[in-house]
């Protein structure tokens, strides 16, 4: 069994967990969570994260909001700005994937408020 619970349901699994790291940045501060996933869920989380998300490539642009300012999570446009991180290991790419995009200070309160937003079942 796994060491740590699924960091989506809290539930226990059998085998190795994989692992995600979600950042919401605030300005000069970051809220961070390490996700501990069992299989299904890391499936999940990251599936709707590229369903939110871009991927980040050496042209993506951090500073300007992006055309349309919309946020991520709603679709409408942005009210205030925070700027999401979500980075996950595969196993088939060094260092990860990440992915980026921007949602309203609102949506953005925690980085556990927008996982909550991605996938049900967060404590
Ligand atoms: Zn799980
Ligand atoms: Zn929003």
């Amino acid at each position: 069994m796994a060491l740590f619970p699924c960091s989506v349901g809290g539930h226990r699994y059998p085998g190795r967990a994989q692992h995600a790291y979600l950042n919401v940045v605030n300005g000069a501060s970051t809220d961070r969570m390490h996700l501990r996933l069992c299989e299904g869920h890391f499936a999940e989380v990251v599936g709707s994260a590229l369903a939110h998300l871009d991927v980040v490539t050496e042209n993506t642009q951090f500073e300007q909001p992006r055309m349309g300012g919309l946020c991520v999570l709603r679709g409408e446009a942005l009210v205030g700005r925070r700027m999401v991180f979500f980075t996950w290991y595969d196993g088939n790419t060094d260092g990860g994937t990440a992915a980026y995009g921007e949602v309203c200070v609102d949506c953005g309160a925690s980085a556990k408020a927008v996982l909550s937003a991605f996938v049900d079942g967060v404590d």
